[in-house]
């Protein structure tokens, strides 16, 4: 394959990732984006094998085969609610090839290239290197902290930001040595204890961050692990990685910036850590307003939904692991049926990970034009007959507004308690991904369904269709 034919099918991937992206951020659209995304990797893979790769094929064969059935196999057996723990784990070993490919690119290198070349070589594997790592390491961490095989309390060491300070002169001193040493053919000692600080940063911004906080943190490491594709290209003098790279690092950069914005964050807080910390008033306040609950059975809630004319249902991670979005929506059709009107509020961290609840309801066939954002029908909670709050329990939290030092103060929260009545849907009195307890359970117009949310709609489902 020659060079015009190979830059001509890069460019044309790189067309192919812009229409994808484009695609991916609106819900009709999403199916062709991921299309637009297939065709432009699988014609990225076929210029770059075809063209790119001279000798060692056999190699390339093994390790995609390999590879692509781990992904396969991965992919076919993961279930929904574990998404975010694969694209945590995804992210890691983006971060892990950019380590790689920086080590193998010094060591072959060292001895060919020479002066101003050189060190900007060395700069570039360096940054390379310095954000695989700590990407590597934060995915890890994020990884066991979303498969809850880790506390997703936050872990404040005392003097933290004293620490990271530390870490990142000593990074950038170690880094100062390898380019300096690295010209008289060394630096491999300083590449490697700089390689351990990016690691143990990586670890330490993440488990310091809360609970509630772990959005931002999904879609920054997303971000991080853009970047270290495009360091990667960098080294490789490959532009279409530099390009898919750029594209993922900025989009995962926007998103991070959305998702603060939604949770009424400092972007630069959220990465120093210290929100979502688990104050002890925070945690304890809500606890001590705790009062009587009330509870109903499903044969009340589904009588409550029937007599009213607006009905808003309200998802969260619960829906999720209880796989009850195809019963939700056939109760939605009953409703509708009776005359009711029924919307879906959606809030932004909702679930495990962004889009978590819109990837369920269209799976649903839930239609798009009833499903809102919090910001779109947070106001109408007052005009709302019944709110239907079906496993969540953070996105529903008045604690957000009325507790001033709880850790989820601020964050903007779905408001179902300024409605009629408000019907949740849980299986205990259980605190949710951030561990804060929920006043919302304890107020006068709150009602309880206990059990399983499968089993609960079911049932509902049921005596509506009675
Ligand atoms: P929460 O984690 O706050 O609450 C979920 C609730 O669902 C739990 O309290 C649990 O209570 C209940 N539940 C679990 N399983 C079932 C079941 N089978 N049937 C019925 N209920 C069930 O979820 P939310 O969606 O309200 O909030 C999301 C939280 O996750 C936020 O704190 C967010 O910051 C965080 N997060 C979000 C990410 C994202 O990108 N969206 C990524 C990482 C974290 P019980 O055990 O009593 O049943």
């Amino acid at each position: 394959m020659n060079s015009g034919v190979i830059a001509v099918s890069y460019i044309s991937a790189s067309a192919l990732f812009i229409l994808a992206l484009n695609g991916l951020s609106h819900q009709e659209k999403a199916g062709r984006g991921n299309l637009y995304g297939m065709l432009g990797m699988g014609l990225a893979l076929l210029a770059t094998i075809l063209g790119l790769v001279t000798n060692n094929q056999g190699y390339l064969v093994g390790g995609m085969v390999s590879g692509g059935a781990i992904g396969w196999l991965l992919a076919k057996r993961v279930e929904m609610t574990h998404m975010p723990e694969l694209v945590a784990i995804l992210h890691s070993m983006v971060g892990l090839a950019a380590v790689f490919v920086g080590y193998a690119n010094t060591l072959e290198h060292n001895t060919v290239l020479s002066g101003v070349e050189k060190t900007i070589h060395d700069v570039e594997t360096y940054v390379g290197i310095l954000i695989g790592a700590l990407t590597f390491s934060g995915s890890v961490a994020a990884y066991l902290k979303l498969s809850a095989r880790i506390s997703s309390k936050p872990l404040l060491l005392p003097g933290r930001h004293l620490f990271n300070l530390g870490l990142l002169i000593a990074a950038i001193w170690f880094g100062a040595v390898f380019v300096g040493q690295s010209a008289a053919g060394g630096g491999l000692g300083a590449l490697i204890v700089m390689t351990l600080i990016a690691l143990v940063f990586g670890v330490h911004m993440v488990v310091a961050i809360g609970g509630a906080d772990m959005p931002v943190v999904v879609s920054m490491l997303n971000s991080y692990s853009g970047w270290a594709a495009a360091a990667m290209g960098f080294m490789l003098g490959n532009d279409l990685l530099i390009v898919v790279g750029a594209l993922v690092g900025s989009s995962g950069a926007i998103l991070s910036y959305i998702m603060c914005k939604a949770m009424n964050r400092k972007f630069i807080n959220v990465i120093m850590g210290g929100f979502g910390t688990g104050s002890k008033a925070g945690a304890a306040g809500p606890a001590g307003e705790a009062g009587d609950v009330s509870s109903v059975e499903a044969e009340e809630a589904a009588n409550l939904l029937e007599s009213a004319k607006e009905v808003m249902i309200l998802p969260g991670y619960g829906m999720a692991v209880a796989h009850a979005q195809h019963i939700v929506y056939e109760i939605t059709n009953k409703l509708r049926d009776k005359g009711i009107n029924v919307r879906f509020g959606i809030h932004p961290v909702a679930g495990r990970m962004p889009g978590h609840m819109n990837v369920l309801l269209a799976e649903a066939q839930v239609p798009y034009d009833i499903v809102y954002g919090m910001d779109e029908i947070n106001d109408d909670f007052p005009n709302v007959d019944v709110s239907l709050v079906i496993g969540a329990n953070d996105i529903v939290n008045p604690a957000a507004q009325e507790v001033p030092d709880s850790p989820i103060a601020g964050m903007p929260v779905l408001e179902p308690w300024r409605g009629k009545t408000t019907i949740v849907l849980k299986r205990g009195m259980s605190t949710g991904y951030a561990g804060v307890d929920n006043p919302l359970f304890y107020k006068e117009n709150t009602r309880m369904l206990f059990g399983d949310a499968k089993d609960s709609v079911d049932a509902m489902l049921a005596f509506l269709s009675k």
